[in-house]
């Protein structure tokens, strides 16, 4: 018989079109193991609506595994010893693995190669996203920092490679390794039990993220018009099974690749730049972290960490409580649902760092621990394009007016799904409501204009 195979499972929770269990499966038993690392990552360790999600994708992952008469075997620790030990212990000689781009991630498989030594090794498949990071290259060889030309020529070499199905023969070992109970991970919130609006909202796993694609196929040709709308649901929703792993972004492309439509002209662009945000990550690791122009950020931002007045502000954007229905409605949907509307977490982005004038690396973080999609890469990108601090940029003098973009976005019925306290008023004055019709709402923490004209100001300011 075969030596077994190990499978080290990251953000790849799916059978089919999962290159890494594919190949292992070949060649002979297989062990999946997925190891809770969280160390590794610092402040990017999983978040709390991070940890849901994975609960309940490792437990649908390891019941469709026990259909094929396999499971997952579940540690926590320091990945590349653990796989190591497991290595000793099965007589493993080859160890598959997705390729992940995240720093703490690319540390933990130069750190697994040294560990398995000469005669046993790492194999590392591409797969979760459209094409490799750094794949695609300007006419010099490098890799693009802008967007806009490497979405050019994505397309030029688009469709991506064929998909796979699942695995046709999948063995399992005589003797598994032990493993950790999923439950004994406590990854579910308990005193207080704040999920349950996450549990409402979504579906869990790879059938869940197959079934929101044959929903979505009927709808994507609406794409270019309704993506901007809040009120309707006409976006895919697609992102935490694609940040899981539970869908690849081929399956995604190579189901609506015939559809005629711009809506998915225009999808098919925001795909991309999911595979953007990972190229720009391959290259600047920090990205999430630091900003790349040369502002005098001390002069920019006003510090949560050196005045009371300060951390209010950040907590009243947290909490949904800013007095613009529009911020409070997206900001109070992250927290009960783990995911926000683009437009809004745009407009939500924007005013956290130019009405707030609050570092964008503290939005980062609040986003990082409230999305279920939170994504290193995504993230870290679109925080740096709102507020005009990364590589591929808006300008920062280029302020969001919440007020006139809920309205013309039709916000009305999302506010009065988020915002209860607004329910009862008129389309009319839902976006901005005068003082005497709001009731408990609170009045705006701070009025646009004084507000844009406190950035400008901060901005020239900072220029150095
Ligand atoms: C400040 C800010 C923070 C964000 N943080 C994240 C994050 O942590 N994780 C995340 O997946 N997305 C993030 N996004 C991007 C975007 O908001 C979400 O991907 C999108 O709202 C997910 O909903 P959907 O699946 O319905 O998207 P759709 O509109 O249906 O798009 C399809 C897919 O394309 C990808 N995509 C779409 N827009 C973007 C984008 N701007 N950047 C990168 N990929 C995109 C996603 O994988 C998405 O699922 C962020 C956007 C902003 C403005």
């Amino acid at each position: 018989m075969s030596s077994p195979q190990i499978v080290w499972l990251r953000r790849d929770l799916r059978l089919a079109d999962q290159p890494a269990l594919h190949a292992a499966a070949k060649a002979g038993p297989v062990i999946p193991v997925f190891i809770l690392d969280q160390d590794r990552a610092g402040d990017h360790a999983y978040g709390g609506a991070s940890l849901v999600w994975l609960h309940y994708s490792l437990e649908s992952f390891g019941k469709s595994l026990g259909a094929r008469r396999s499971k997952v075997v579940l540690r926590k620790g320091d990945s590349p010893q653990i796989l190591a030990a497991i290595a000793d212990e099965v007589g493993a000689t080859c160890i598959h693995a997705m390729r992940h781009y995240e720093p703490w991630w690319k540390e933990a498989e130069d750190e697994l190669k040294d560990a398995l030594g000469e005669d046993r090794k790492l194999c590392l498949y591409d797969g979760n996203y459209l094409l490799p990071p750094g794949s695609v290259t300007t006419g010099s060889g490098d890799p693009y920092k802008i967007y806009t030309p490497f979405s050019k020529a994505m397309l030029e070499v688009m469709p991506p490679r064929d998909v796979l199905g699942e695995p046709e023969t999948f063995s399992s070992p005589d003797e598994w390794p032990e493993s950790d109970d999923l439950e004994d991970w406590e990854l579910l919130p308990s005193k207080p039990d704040w999920a349950g609006g996450i549990r409402d909202f979504w579906e869990f796993g790879e059938a869940a993220a197959h079934d929101r694609l044959e929903w979505w196929t009927d709808r994507v040709a609406e794409y270019d018009e309704g993506r901007n709308l809040p009120s309707e649901d006409l976006t895919s929703q697609l992102s935490p099974h694609l940040h899981w792993g539970e869908i690849s972004p081929a399956q995604v492309w190579h189901k609506l690749k015939d559809k005629r439509s711009d809506g998915w002209k225009t999808y098919a662009k925001e795909i991309i730049w999911r595979d953007y945000a990972q190229n720009v990550i391959d290259q600047f690791p920090d990205y999430p972290r630091e900003s790349y122009r040369d502002y005098d950020e001390r002069t920019l931002w006003r510090n949560p960490n050196a005045g009371h007045l300060i951390e209010q502000d950040l907590k009243c954007w947290q909490k949904g409580m800013t007095g613009y229905p529009i911020v409070d409605a997206g900001m109070r949907q992250l927290w009960q649902t783990g995911w926000m509307h683009n437009r809004v977490r745009m407009i939500a982005a924007s005013f956290l760092v130019k009405h707030l004038l609050i570092d964008w690396r503290f939005g980062e973080q609040w986003y990082w621990d409230c999305l279920v999609d939170a994504d290193y890469g995504n993230n870290g990108v679109n925080w740096q394009w709102i507020s005009g601090t990364g590589v591929d940029s808006n300008m920062f003098s280029r302020i969001m007016a919440p007020l006139t973009q809920s309205e013309k976005f039709d916000a009305a019925d999302y506010i009065r799904e988020y915002v209860p306290e607004l329910a009862d008023l008129s389309d009319d004055c839902i976006h901005d409501p005068p003082d005497d019709k709001r009731g408990d709402y609170p009045v705006k923490i701070i009025g646009h204009k004084e507000a844009r004209e406190r950035a400008l100001e901060a901005y020239r300011a900072s220029k150095t």
